[in-house]
């Protein structure tokens, strides 16, 4: 019997950063209620919430950061970003998306569930140790990596970002580390301008940082090829203890911020491919978090289908997906990728 577990708590939706921006409420208000739906629900187990600590906060985060945040609560609006703002209920939001995500971790490390989604705001990615930027005040995904490592002492993890922005705070956070391993595929060039073939990482951390940026209108076969040809052998040689996800909705077909082509059968096939991962690595521990998307309809109907995925209710043809690719470009994509990375894995030597 598979349990997976989900991060819902309507305290994430008092965060409003007003009328006409995207990273809305209402993106969590319909995933929420597609979870009512008679086909899902009672089949997922809600993880307790709770607000991050703050020591738990301070191992990504500046102090003076954390309490520039910190002081917005209660404040009708703080301006923080050109994209990003607060309002009073902000700041509890973004600590309790940050620690449910960490008690996401824990139960799935623990046994208690075999996998979990969190499904938070704000988001997290575009978060760095001392700024807010991008919709993002805390760096939810990189908190609950170092929780893992300290707290629930792991070793290695990887972190999946398949948003169509490439997360720069998270690449950032980890670029000297070699115990966590950081993929990204997004939209190139474009917003955060981050995400080149070659930020491989620094120092000891070398390699263990792998870009994969695109140009538009990549759909579902090239994703899955490029998870199955790059991604895959790179995780089961760096043989990860836990795999998160940064989960965002923007490569959906329909968004109104991408220029990518992914349809919900897409995003179940690449929650597949990263189930089948953690199944060879890490007794199937993965655990998503919910970073961008701005099509309502759409998102909800992907999340579902990841759920579906997570629950094992349905089982993707990863090798169907792929099939479909363009494969002259997924040839080159994946012969410039090992151009870079060849020098630190072998899988990409050959
Ligand atoms: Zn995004």
């Amino acid at each position: 019997m598979t349990a997976t577990g989900i991060v819902k708590d309507k305290r994430y939706m008092n965060h409003w950063m007003g009328e006409y921006h995207p990273e809305r409420p209402e993106r969590l208000g319909v995933i929420y209620d597609m979870l009512e739906e008679s086909e899902m629900a009672g089949k997922f187990k809600e993880v307790p919430v709770r607000p991050a600590t703050k020591e738990e906060l301070l191992r990504i985060h500046s102090l003076s950061y954390v309490e520039r945040i910190e002081s917005t609560a209660g404040q009708e609006y703080t301006y923080l970003d050109a994209d990003t703002q607060t309002c009073a209920g902000s700041y509890e939001a973004a600590v309790l998306a940050a620690g449910g995500l960490c008690e996401a971790i824990a139960m799935v490390q623990s046994g208690e569930l075999n996998n979990a989604f969190a499904l938070v705001r704000p988001p997290g990615h575009h978060a760095e140790r001392n700024r807010a930027m991008g919709f993002c005040l805390f760096n939810n995904v990189a908190i609950g990596a170092r929780y893992a490592q300290d707290n629930l002492h792991l070793g290695r993890i990887l972190i999946v970002d398949w948003d169509l922005h490439h997360g720069n705070g998270t690449q950032h956070s980890f670029e000297n580390d070699p115990t966590v391993l950081y993929f990204s595929t997004h939209q190139y060039p474009y917003y955060p301008g981050t995400g080149a073939f070659d930020e491989v990482g620094q120092g000891k951390g070398k390699g263990f940082t792998v870009n994969v940026p695109l140009t538009v209108g990549y759909g579902d076969g090239e994703y899955m090829g490029i998870y199955q040809r790059i991604l895959r052998p790179i995780a089961l040689e760096f043989k990860p203890e836990l795999i998160l996800v940064s989960a965002g909705f923007d490569i959906y077909y329909g968004d109104p911020l991408g220029g990518m082509n992914v349809t919900p059968t897409g995003f179940a096939g690449m929650a597949r491919a990263i189930m089948d991962m953690a199944d060879e690595c890490c007794k199937g521990k993965a655990v998503l978090t919910l970073e961008g998307g701005y099509d309502l309809e759409g998102q909800r109907e992907s999340v579902k289908q990841v759920l579906k995925e997570l629950a094992g209710v349905s089982k993707t043809d990863t090798r169907a997906l792929m099939a479909t690719a363009e494969a002259e470009i997924l040839d080159y994509l994946v012969e410039r990728v090992k151009r870079t990375q060849r020098q630190y894995w072998k899988c990409m030597s050959s």
